[in-house]
């Protein structure tokens, strides 16, 4: 096995398809020297090396250490300098960096090589004595940190106590003298930790490596693998990076950088960044000092603006996606450090993907795949109620730094924020700044709030990442950890008190705000959902029983209703008390006059409905639920109906009572209600049909199809059949219309997919109901799941909640079972899933996959599942 790739001008053994094995930085480092751009010489350790190391007891393969000499040979011809050397030092960077990228996860350390007698060179060789020991001491304190595990806020107090003797503030004040003193401070500072500081550059180099190594399994590498589900992606761990040194605290024809090469918060094609002069490292985005922005650098050194920009625009061609990059000046020599697809908010990347197709960098099928489902699902969620608004009161103003809108209640840690999570409540994370130990807290927050950084500090990246709602970099409110409050513009709020942000102006309130959802869809994502629909071959339907819920599904794309549910129809105010007689009526006599008295209502419930999906199928489920749930309860209500119907109240009592059943789930419901009351089918028919009639008389286009829920046997559904279709053949004759209406079934009743063949040869369509089939096939009641689903998906039992991504393997094994048993006697037979799992992205692959013909589900996440169904498809 190869354990080792270099790159360098002579040769580069590596390239951007090997993250596997080199990491996303390795890869990239080595594509970025291919194309010729300036990249410091280095070689990757791969991540099989890491790999070996945990599953050998930590040990490394035999001949790694003289293969890893072998490339520091190289490393110093191609340089001219030598590891160790007095004189003229060879310096390098040790990073990590696995093949998914983990921000802040793993950290590295730079100017190794240093120590007591080479800085003395370094400092001679560059004329620049501050340089030298900036860069020793920066060395020193990362070591100790990363490698050896040293408290940094330690290394912090030290340098701060050498600012408080001089009565500075930054570190740039400090000149070299004064780093001497901070060198020997932090050299004590190992000594009462009970370390050594290496001087052997070859020990620190393997102590470094190790760390590297070691970091993989770290706490917090472990737990941003788990919140991002990583585990199952089969990573190797992570490869080590070995870069050639360069500086950019060589002066302030020097400096370090990040750079978007587009707008990563709006996706706006143009350069993006942030950079600080006379800065090392991630200066930048621990928010030392305020960064400058772009454009600042552009009237410093013009030159190496113009050379960034150009291998900005190389690299994003190259890579054909937005990157985010990592540059360095060292006297006015760009070099470039890093470059990566960039993250970015749903926002960006649904904007971004449809500027590329249209720039014609990609296609529409990579469009697609660019934005994920949870991004679409993102852009529809809330924002602050215009109207609470008004009244905020406005605290201050950070950066907008991930948009959204967020309320809670203020918690100072991570550890709280996740204590309180638990137990229900909506909190705001708010720190001077986060790191990545606060991953864990920031994943349960509403929102996060620093008081300092800027757009690429870790609680940004991390934020945006996350798609959580952050203000950063507000300078202006107090984050006081100690007294655990907020002080900002004479206002004091502390620990639990509601706080509200918005992502989106960077602008925060004291109290609570309500949060509303947006309408429709405009501009790139609904241009996005028209690629994701001519990608697809799965439809999508939406779940709407009301005219303002169907409205809302067009508007979001859906092709017609794939589920109205007539229940909801039953209990408006002037309803109730008719559905309420109609079901304890005495006789057939009764309960027909009170139907008869229904029927307009349903009438002009299904016109609205198929008015606002006009062209398209509108699937209308007959009466499901058990009809103790429409029975009158109260006295009051009682009384009222009792009257109505003229029995007596007791005898109405008993009458309720004989409703009630010990399983309604699996009670007088669905199919069975028709079967034994046939005048109610009948009259949901008649309103069906006399819908559609009104809309042909208008002119207007309908596809009605009657549903029959719970059928489990072939013989409910024929008997159905035959009086709906006498019905409604008559009324289409009555009324010399053309009218077309489909009859089918849907499916949730374990027998009926075994059966299938025979309901198929009946049925025009048929409807998994993925809820009732997950009830009925996992035997799991919907009602009573949520006392043992924890720990079946803890011992991983069920992999997820089968309720919300459907369990391929038992009831996606009835849904194959029912597919081909229904297409074999029917293969013109329509097939649909309605139920939660059809807005669920995993169980919408599941469906393309296995052939159905559409998925429905609710109307906000009809734009979800469009591009889920797309991608199912690419
Ligand atoms: P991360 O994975 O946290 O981004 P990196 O390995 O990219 O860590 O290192 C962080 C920063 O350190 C880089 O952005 C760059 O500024 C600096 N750095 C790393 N290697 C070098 C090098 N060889 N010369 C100069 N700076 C470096
Ligand atoms: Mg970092
Ligand atoms: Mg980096």
């Amino acid at each position: 096995k190869k354990y080792v790739y270099v790159w360098n001008k002579n040769r580069v053994e590596g390239n951007s398809k090997m993250k596997d094995i080199l990491g996303g930085k390795g890869a990239n480092l080595a594509e970025m020297a291919s194309l010729g751009l300036p990249v410091p010489p280095g070689f990757t350790i791969s991540t099989e090396v890491c790999k070996y190391y945990w599953d050998n007891g930590r040990k490394f393969p035999e001949d790694l250490k003289s293969i890893v000499e072998e490339a520091m040979t190289e490393l110093e011809n191609v340089t001219g300098k030598k590891f160790g050397d007095n004189k003229n030092p060879l310096l390098v960077s040790v990073r990590s960096g696995a093949a998914v990228s983990m921000p802040g996860m793993m950290d590295t350390i730079l100017n190794l090589g240093l120590n007591d007698e080479s800085v003395e060179g370094l400092a001679k060789l560059t004329n620049n004595e501050r340089f030298a020991w900036d860069s020793y001491r920066r060395f020193i304190q990362m070591f100790g940190d990363v490698a050896l595990g040293i408290d940094h806020e330690k290394f912090e107090e030290a340098l701060n106590e050498v600012k408080r003797e001089k009565g500075v503030k930054q570190d740039l004040e400090l000149d070299a003298n004064d780093l001497k003193k901070v060198v020997e401070l932090y050299k004590k500072l190992y000594k009462e930790e009970g370390k050594e500081f290496p001087q052997d550059p070859m020990k620190q180099l393997w102590i470094a490596i190790e760390a590297v190594f070691g970091s993989w399994n770290n706490p917090r590498a472990i737990k941003y693998r788990q919140i991002n589900e990583m585990d199952k992606q089969g990573l190797l761990g992570t490869a080590v990076n070995v870069v050639a040194m360069v500086f950019g605290n060589m002066g302030e024809d020097s400096g370090t950088g990040v750079a978007f090469t587009r707008d990563p918060n709006t996706g706006e094609k143009k350069y993006y960044g942030e950079f600080l002069t006379n800065a090392q490292g991630e200066d930048v985005v621990a928010g030392i000092r305020t960064p400058k922005s772009l454009d600042e650098l552009k009237s410093i050194n013009p030159k190496t603006y113009n050379q960034l920009l150009e291998l900005m625009d190389k690299l994003e061609k190259h890579f054909r996606d937005m990157q985010d990059i990592e540059f360095t000046v060292e006297k006015g020599q760009l070099y470039m450090l890093q470059t990566r697809n960039g993250k970015r908010t749903a926002a960006a990347a649904v904007k971004i993907a449809v500027d590329m197709v249209k720039e014609g960098l990609i296609n529409k099928e990579e469009a697609v795949m660019r934005v994920k489902p949870a991004d679409i699902e993102k852009l529809l969620h809330p924002l602050f109620d215009p109207e609470e608004l008004k009244n905020a009161q406005y605290i201050g103003k950070g950066l907008p730094a991930s948009p959204g809108a967020a309320t809670g209640k203020i918690v100072f840690s991570a550890d709280d924020a996740e204590k309180l999570a638990k137990d229900g409540e909506k909190v705001i994370l708010a720190r001077p700044e986060t790191s990545p130990e606060d991953v864990g807290g920031m994943n349960v927050a509403e929102g996060i709030l620093t008081s300092r950084g800027g757009m690429t500090s870790h609680a940004a990246v991390v934020a945006r990442g996350m798609g959580k709602t952050a203000v950063v970099g507000a300078e202006d409110i107090v984050i006081d950890l100690k007294n655990k409050v907020i002080k900002s513009n004479g206002v004091e709020l502390k620990e639990g008190d509601w706080i509200s942000i918005d992502g989106n102006e960077g602008k925060v309130y004291a109290g609570k705000i309500k949060t509303v959802r947006p309408e429709g869809l405009a501009g790139d994502i609904s241009e996005l959902l028209e690629y994701a629909d001519e990608v697809s071959v799965l439809g999508v339907r939406a779940n709407a029983d009301i005219p303002r819920d169907a409205k809302v599904a067009r508007e979001f794309g859906a092709q017609g209703i794939g589920l109205c549910r007539t229940e909801h129809m039953f209990f408006g105010p002037e309803r109730i008390n008719k559905m309420r007689t109609m079901i304890v009526s005495k006789t057939e006599e009764q309960r027909k006059a009170a139907l008869e008295e229904l029927l307009p209502f349903q009438r002009s419930d299904f016109k609205g409905l198929f008015e606002e999906m006009e062209g398209f199928s509108v699937t209308i489920r007959l009466l499901d639920p058990p009809l103790h749930e429409f029975v009158p309860e109260s006295d009051e209500q009682i009384k009222e109906v009792a009257e109505m119907i003229g029995i007596s109240e007791d005898e109405l009592r008993s009458t309720v009572k004989d409703l009630e059943e010990f399983n309604p789930m699996m009670g007088h419901r669905g199919v069975r209600l028709a079967i034994t009351y046939p005048e109610i089918a009948e009259m949901q028919t008649k309103a069906i049909i006399l819908a559609a009639i009104d809309m042909i008389k208008e002119g207007k286009r309908v596809q009605p199809e009657i549903m029959i829920p719970l059928v489990g046997n072939v013989k409910e559904l024929t008997i159905l059949k035959e009086s709906i279709k006498q019905i409604a053949d008559e009324l289409i004759k009555e009324n010399n219309v053309d009218l077309e209406y489909k009859i089918g079934t849907m499916i949730e009743v374990p027998r009926a997919c075994v059966v299938a063949d025979q309901i198929g040869a009946e049925a025009d369509f048929f409807s998994f109901g993925t809820n009732d089939l997950t009830q009925l096939g996992l035997g799991f009641s919907r009602d009573d799941y949520g006392k043992f689903i924890g720990d079946y998906i803890e011992k991983g039992i069920y992999e997820k909640d089968p309720f919300q991504q459907i369990d391929r393997e038992g009831v996606g094994r009835l849904i194959k079972l029912a597919l081909d048993g229904g297409r074999s006697a029917n293969p013109k037979l329509k097939v649909g899933i309605c139920g939660e799992h059809g807005g669920d992205p995993d169980s919408i692959e599941f469906a393309h996959l296995v052939g159905l013909d559409y998925v429905s589900c609710s109307p906000y996440r009809v734009p979800v599942a469009r591009l889920a169904a797309a991608q199912a498809a690419v």
